[in-house]
């Protein structure tokens, strides 16, 4: 199965081409010309698995050009470095309530699932189509993705990796865990502004003939470990099998009851991925795309109308401060019956005018399928407070958002609240949500929560406070370019 891009339908590409380039070269994003289905034997088979077996195998239905045997190679060493038995634990709440914990990998945030895996997807792309030139990585993060795509790539061979962040824009821990990175091949750089205007700097780059031009004189070809690159988005397809599969071998459903996933969303790309498991034949019940205050796809579901022509907040989901949902572009070009030029025409009105609309026709078609809601600072709070009180289990801000936004939402199906990140990650703004008490330190933060609640502060964690900070660099957004360069003839 070729892919091709969501802005014109003839730029095709063979699976690993799409992930070693990233992005395509009219800016739009590939998605695979159609969608594997999984029949009753092979949903039988996957029951018997486990996470790692049934991760290969969902790849091996999307990437053609790797063999099985491959993915589960790299699906057996990504989850290998995560921690505990079961890489994504489904943890029952009662009441047919689920969670399914994304946060056990080396970074402790749902990218982990992903990023621990596309390394291998590229280095073995870049050998199937005979790549010579170097890659570099070059990735805008609002938090978790830069620190989980560098533990992915660093010190792998033939690669280089970038990230910028928004300097005010991620938690202590996040900017903690991404300054003490360790690798040869590694660079990380603040960049002025929100995470907006990070991801628009690093596409700008992405789209840039000079840049491309300037980068392949240093031998250097761009790849991005956004979720724009299908090989994020096709790891993160397994774990809703996955959850699936869990459900009905545990005697909780049977095959063919809906499910509903609440999903806290930023980029779009985890909610994304659950789409796409329902198109391999999952059933679902509803999708609930969680928004924090930044509530642009909340306004979207129930008008039809994407507007980033609004005020930008910065909240306690730092990862879900996005105006700009990239992968929202994969979605309208499926319900718009895979119309390539109209989705070119719509991310082209959103470049020039920051808003499009879609018909009428294609949001009864979204909204069959999809809740959307929003939970706002208080709210954060108010729910991880009300979380630990009724079921003791702590959760992190983001997944308050969806715990909040699922409290609107419930049906009479069971649902599973997607956990995208472990508490401690945030431990001011958990331990003050919890114990009415701040302590703007978030290591003493950290300590206190764990002296509150009994929970084990996970290992990636406690050990940052004695690492060595490596990288302090601040640019303006204009001067990404001449960063990237510079890192680049640095190197030479
Ligand atoms: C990235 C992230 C999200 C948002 O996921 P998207 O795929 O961007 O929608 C939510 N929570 C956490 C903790 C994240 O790191």
């Amino acid at each position: 199965m070729n892919y091709i891009s969501t802005r014109n339908k003839n730029i095709v590409r063979t699976a690993a081409q799409a992930i070693v380039e990233g992005i395509a070269p009219d800016g739009g994003l590939y998605v695979p010309q159609s969608f594997p289905t999984l029949d009753a034997k092979e949903w039988e088979e996957l029951y018997a698995m486990d996470y790692n077996g049934r991760a290969a195998y969902v790849l091996s239905k999307f990437l053609d050009g790797y063999t099985l045997e491959e993915l589960s190679d790299y699906t057996q060493d990504a989850y290998a470095r995560f921690y505990g038995d079961d890489p994504c634990p489904l943890t029952a709440l009662g009441d047919g309530l689920y969670v399914l914990e994304l946060w056990h990998g080396p970074t402790c945030a749902f990218k982990d699932m992903a990023l621990t895996v596309l390394p291998h997807l590229l280095t073995a792309g870049r050998r199937k189509i005979g790549a010579k030139d170097k890659t570099l990585i070059l990735t805008a993060t609002s938090g978790d993705t830069g620190k989980a795509a560098m533990e992915g790539f660093k010190d792998v061979d033939g690669t280089d990796i970038i990230v910028f962040y928004p300097s005010e824009g991620v938690s202590d821990m996040q900017r903690r865990q991404m300054i003490t990175q360790a690798g040869e091949n590694v660079h990380v750089c603040a960049i002025d502004g929100n995470f907006d205007d990070a991801q628009t700097a690093v596409k700008s780059i992405f789209t840039s003939s000079e840049m491309a031009d300037k980068l392949a004189k240093d031998g250097y070809k761009l790849s991005s470990a956004n979720s724009i690159n299908w090989g994020r988005l096709a790891p993160q397809i397994a774990y809703y099998i996955s959850a699936y599969c869990d459900l009905v071998s545990s005697g909780k459903i049977k095959f063919g009851d809906k499910v509903d996933f609440c999903v806290p969303t930023g980029n779009f790309g985890d909610i994304l991925a659950a789409y796409y498991a329902m198109r391999m034949g999952m059933p679902v019940g509803k999708l609930i795309c969680a928004s924090n205050s930044n509530k642009v796809l909340t306004d979207f579901f129930s008008s039809g109308v994407y507007d980033t022509g609004r005020q930008f907040y910065k909240t306690v989901s730092p990862s879900m401060d996005i105006l700009v949902s990239s992968n929202l572009e994969r979605l309208l070009f499926e319900i718009s019956g895979r119309d390539d030029a109209l989705t070119a025409e719509r991310m082209a009105a959103l470049k020039s005018c920051g808003k499009y609309s879609i018909s009428k026709e294609e949001l009864e078609t979204l909204r069959s399928l999809f809740d959307a809601g929003y939970t706002d600072e208080q709210g954060t709070f108010d729910t991880i407070s009300e979380v630990y009180g009724d079921y003791g289990y702590l959760v992190d801000p983001h997944t308050a958002v969806a715990f909040g936004v699922y409290n609107n939402c419930k049906s009479d199906r069971p649902c599973v609240i997607v956990s995208t990140a472990n508490p401690y990650k945030f431990p001011a703004d958990v331990y003050e949500a919890v114990s009415g008490e701040r302590v703007s330190d978030a290591y003493a933060a950290a300590d206190k929560l764990c002296a509150l609640t009994g929970e084990d502060i996970p290992q990636p964690l406690s050990n940052l406070a004695s690492k060595q900070v490596r990288f302090t660099g601040s640019i303006a957004r204009e001067a990404i370019a001449d960063e990237v360069l510079g890192y680049i003839r640095g190197k030479a």
